[in-house]
């Protein structure tokens, strides 16, 4: 029977999520499109990122051809914002279609000025295809046209946040990009490096804060001795990293910076709980526990580098892994 409420991003991410377990994830490809075709879907750009995912898998498991028709679907979903063609250019590149993806590539060029979300999509499918260089140009020249154009620098109180948002955009990316080719700072990497201070000035900085959260085997334990504690931990390994992304992400959202997250464990919990002479399955207990393990217990930072391996474990690279949970 056809279920009436209508998919979201969350109910892809958990199908695309099971395709991680397996050596084959046809069948998950499968699961995918046939529950957007049979929809109902949220909105189109959730249709468009079942198709992307779809795309991720396939060419993960080594179908390039494969991926290159789910990401041609999910550029054919209307309303599609540029990230779809952007990863199709991708695709088209590494099939060796690099002249159809150089062209597609060149039509999404001027979202560089428009859209601040362009700049980290545009940017990361071209360094993905090999053509960070191009990327670098691109962005490059895109920050010195909105310069030039609004003529502010940092200290600038403009009242225009789009511009303002816009090149930091741009500038990230770029930054970003350069490092990865090892180019050494110019002057609009040092732009970037004072707007970021600015940006960390005008918010409320907290000192450092972290968070507890169960790695996979540990989360087991804890769920299986006091189920009543998946109101704080989430349900399931799936659930848990979810809560644990977005609650980091809604911390840096507020400013807080120099986040990070300890691994606990039940038998740590077990001997704190032994120690202070509390019940370990309270809930007090367990925040105590992880506040007595945030003084000088193994601290990881988060958020991990976009392309760096994911801070849960799993294999996968923090932005196919964790970080799309915390959105949606
Ligand atoms: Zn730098
Ligand atoms: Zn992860």
């Amino acid at each position: 029977m056809p279920s009436e409420t209508p998919l979201t991003v969350d109910d892809f991410d958990a199908i695309a999520y099971r395709a991680a377990a397996l050596d084959d994830p046809t069948p998950v490809v499968a699961e995918l499109i046939a529950a957007v075709e049979r929809g109902p879907v949220e909105d189109d750009e959730t249709a468009a990122h079942a198709f992307i995912l779809a795309a991720e898998i396939t060419e993960r498991a080594g179908d390039l051809p494969g991926a290159l028709g789910y990401a041609r679907r999910a550029t054919e979903v209307p309303g599609e914002d540029g990230l779809a063609r952007a990863g199709y250019a991708e695709l088209l590149v590494k099939s060796g279609r690099e002249k159809e993806g150089r062209e597609l590539f060149d039509a999404l060029r001027p979202e560089l000025l428009q859209d601040p979300h362009a700049p980290a999509y545009v940017g990361e499918a071209l360094d993905a295809c090999g053509l960070g260089a191009v990327a670098e140009e691109w962005l490059s020249v895109a920050a010195r046209t909105i310069v030039e154009e609004n003529q502010f620098g940092p200290e600038d109180d403009s009242d225009d946040l789009g511009v303002l948002d816009l090149l930091f955009a741009v500038l990230t990316e770029r930054h970003r990009i350069r490092e990865s080719m090892e180019f050494p700072h110019d002057e609009l990497d040092g732009l970037f490096h004072e707007m970021e201070d600015a940006l960390d000035e005008d918010e409320p900085v907290e000192s450092g804060q972290a968070l507890l959260y169960w790695p996979e085997a540990e989360l087991a334990q804890v769920l299986q001795r006091w189920p009543e504690r998946a109101d704080i931990y989430g349900l399931d390994w799936l659930d848990h990293r979810t809560n644990v992304e977005r609650t980091l992400a809604a911390w840096s959202s507020t400013g807080v910076t120099r986040i990070a997250l300890i691994p606990g464990s039940m038998a740590g919990l077990l001997a704190y709980a032994a120690e202070a002479g509390v019940d370990p399955g309270d809930r007090e207990a367990q925040a105590d526990y992880a506040a007595d393990r945030a003084d000088g217990g193994e601290l990881t930072e988060w958020p991990p580098q976009r392309n760096g391996a994911c801070w849960c474990a799993s294999g996968a690279k923090y932005k196919k892994c964790c970080l799309p949970r915390s959105r949606a």
